[in-house]
């Protein structure tokens, strides 16, 4: 199987510039790429499933290259189902590495198949997380740069800023 398609998993909670950045860097090596919403129910979420999606389908209704899904359970089997083998995910710094190796390989011995590709993103986001925008937001402050515009409102809705 070639690898026209894959699928970028993750929380998303929420969408920010550095998951575009990787999106866009992924979109020059695949024809498709998937970006795939974990509903994990054990897993406390700021942004509802229904607003996570809500947010990547604006953010990206004009690009027919790129699919909003969400999945439940593990992500081998989602890749079954949707016939695709390749996992995009980003890596940060050498913080991400550890979890990111660990998963990769566990998703190799779950399903030989499987490949993960590491995309790197561009030093201005290589600091940024969804937890850390949280985290600013809600103590009052707001980086404009570093997340959607849809984001940014929703960000200032939920802490009343
Ligand atoms: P997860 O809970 O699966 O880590 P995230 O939404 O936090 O979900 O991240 C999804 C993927 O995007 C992960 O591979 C993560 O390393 C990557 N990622 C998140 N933020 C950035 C960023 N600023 N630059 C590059 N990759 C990122």
């Amino acid at each position: 199987m070639t690898n026209k398609n894959a699928v970028y998993p993750g929380s998303y909670d929420p969408l920010t510039n550095g998951h575009i950045d990787i999106i866009e860097r992924g979109l020059r090596i695949f024809e498709k790429i998937t970006v795939a919403v974990l509903k994990n129910p054990q897993k406390k979420y700021l942004f509802d499933l229904e607003e996570r999606l809500e947010i990547l389908n604006h953010t990206f209704k004009n690009n027919p290259k790129i699919e909003v899904d969400c999945f439940e359970g593990l992500l081998v089997d989602y890749l079954n189902k949707k016939e695709i083998t390749t996992v995009v995910r980003g890596l940060r710094a050498i913080s991400d590495f550890e979890v990111e190796f660990q998963m990769a390989l566990m998703n190799r011995r779950i399903s030989p198949d499987v490949e993960t590709i590491f995309l790197v993103p561009s030093v201005n986001y290589s600091f940024l997380s969804s937890r850390l925008v949280k985290e600013i937001y809600q103590l009052g402050g707001e980086i404009r740069q570093m997340v959607p515009e849809l984001v940014d409102r929703k960000l200032k809705e939920k802490y009343r800023l």
